[in-house]
């Protein structure tokens, strides 16, 4: 819970000195638990009494760290229910899951999808994350599994209850800082001693909301936050419930015991219906899920998880905007046409795929245009004949071209009188309108 200006009043050194810029320590006091001042504007506050306010005014949810090196990712940190309230911060994580009754081609074939799921989109990469490796009671079989799931270059999710089966398993993968999951009630001190002993994040189950609560009360007890909350359920409405009441609590209600990232069974909840796994996914990338547990990821589920997710976790106010530059396409030369764009992201991903897409040498010049859309940024005057001959003018390319070719997006036809005025010496043609026509159109161009 936050501190009062009363609390806070306790913490100063109550000189009345001034030397904050206000009348008394009382005063000062009162604007820091606002929040309208920082407390180090008093010169005399002890480092103690700043540990105790920095702990008091830490945000209710935790940020967890998770995986090694490259590998290294943020989980939890949030501080609102909703998006359009303020950012999203740490994105959840995708995990593909195994376990050690899967035979050798089912294991491989799962391996390969994880490997072939590897793209960019707007400048992100996107993959699935993390491994889960689920033990059931093949010690032997479980621990041939991790070992060989690390050639995959992923942080683990160890599934795993016995805690001499879980040593073993983190002791061949410490080093890429797993998450251990399958802490309950029976086996809580063994699995908390492991995960300190590793300086590992654990992952605690319980059956109901209240058992995960105490669940997670005790493993506080025993000096150990580095958490990760299992909110699955016994069917989808427990999950949905059960995830979203534990970040309630912990952000509304603003009870730390609940602060924490949160780790969801997609697969178990889907019984082998792929449909229903990236609906849950979809659902639980929405509402709170931190860690995404798959049975398996395919592009035809991947894409459209990856782009939602992507979204949900940009900031709403920033529009996502590409560099302005000049990009090259299949080694454009001195003949190769230049058509142009806007560096909204969205856009300039759906252009540059079409470029790519026809094979033909071209260059792509992308103004700042407010990383706005084509018309948009047209309407609000930020993408007109000036910009452009500016953008043109300032990237070389009228030294580089021996002709001088300038395609304009076709939604903004109406500027093409003007364009001719400002680059004398360019042909100015309009370009499709949809991005979709614009292969066949290169392919014609003479
Ligand atoms: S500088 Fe510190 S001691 Fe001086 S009045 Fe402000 S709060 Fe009090």
């Amino acid at each position: 819970m936050g501190l009062t200006g009363l609390d806070i009043f306790k913490l100063t050194p109550r000189k009345n000195c001034k030397e904050c810029g206000f009348p008394t320590c009382m005063a000062f006091a009162m604007k820091v638990a606002s929040g309208a001042v920082e407390i180090e504007k008093c010169p005399y506050i002890s480092d103690e009494a700043k540990a105790k306010l920095s702990e008091a005014t830490a945000p209710p949810m935790k940020t967890i760290k998770i995986g090694a090196g490259d590998n290294e990712k943020a989980l939890g940190g949030e501080t609102v229910l909703f998006r359009h309230e303020k950012t999203f911060v740490n994105r959840p994580l995708f995990a593909v899951q195994f376990d050690d009754q899967m035979a050798d081609d089912e294991l491989a074939r799962k391996a390969d999808n994880i490997k072939k799921v590897d793209y960019e989109r707007i400048g992100e990469q996107m993959h699935a994350e993390l491994v889960a490796v689920k033990y059931t009671d093949n010690k032997d079989r479980y621990l041939e599994i991790v070992k060989q799931l690390k050639d995959l270059n992923k942080t683990f999710v160890l599934v795993c209850d016995d805690a001499a089966v879980a040593a073993d398993a983190v002791a061949l993968v410490k080093e890429t800082k797993p998450v251990l999951v399958g802490a309950n009630a029976d086996n809580l001190e063994d699995m908390v001693k492991l995960a300190k002993d590793n300086g590992i994040v654990l992952g605690l189950s319980a059956a109901g909301i209240e058992d995960l609560y105490a669940l997670t009360e005790k493993a506080q007890g025993l000096d150990y936050k580095e958490l990760v909350l299992n909110t699955t359920g016994e069917n989808i409405a427990k999950t949905f419930e059960k995830t979203i009441e534990v970040r309630r609590t912990a952000l509304e209600g603003k009870d730390r015991t609940f602060g924490y990232p949160s780790i969801v069974f997609v697969n178990e909840l889907a019984k082998g219906d792929a449909y229903m796994q990236t609906a849950l996914a979809a659902t639980f990338i929405l509402k709170y899920g931190s860690i995404i547990v798959l049975e398996d990821i395919e592009y035809a589920n991947a894409l459209p998880l990856f782009a939602l997710r992507q979204n949900i976790y940009t900031d709403p106010q920033k529009p996502m905007r590409v560099e302005p530059k000049v990009y090259e396409f299949a080694n454009p030369d001195a003949e190769s046409p230049v058509l142009l764009t806007v560096d909204f992201a969205l856009t300039y991903f759906v252009v540059s795929g079409e470029i790519e897409r026809a094979k033909v040498p071209a260059y792509l010049a992308v103004p700042d245009a407010g990383g706005l859309s084509v018309l948009t940024s047209w309407a609000a005057g930020k993408l007109g004949a000036s910009v452009i001959r500016d953008m043109i003018k300032n990237s070389g390319l009228e030294e580089k071209l021996t002709r001088k070719r300038l395609v304009l997006p076709g939604k903004v036809a109406v500027l093409k009188g003007d364009v001719e005025e400002e680059l004398p010496g360019w042909e100015i043609i309009v370009g499709p309108e949809e991005a979709m026509q614009i292969p066949k159109f290169l392919r014609e161009l003479d």
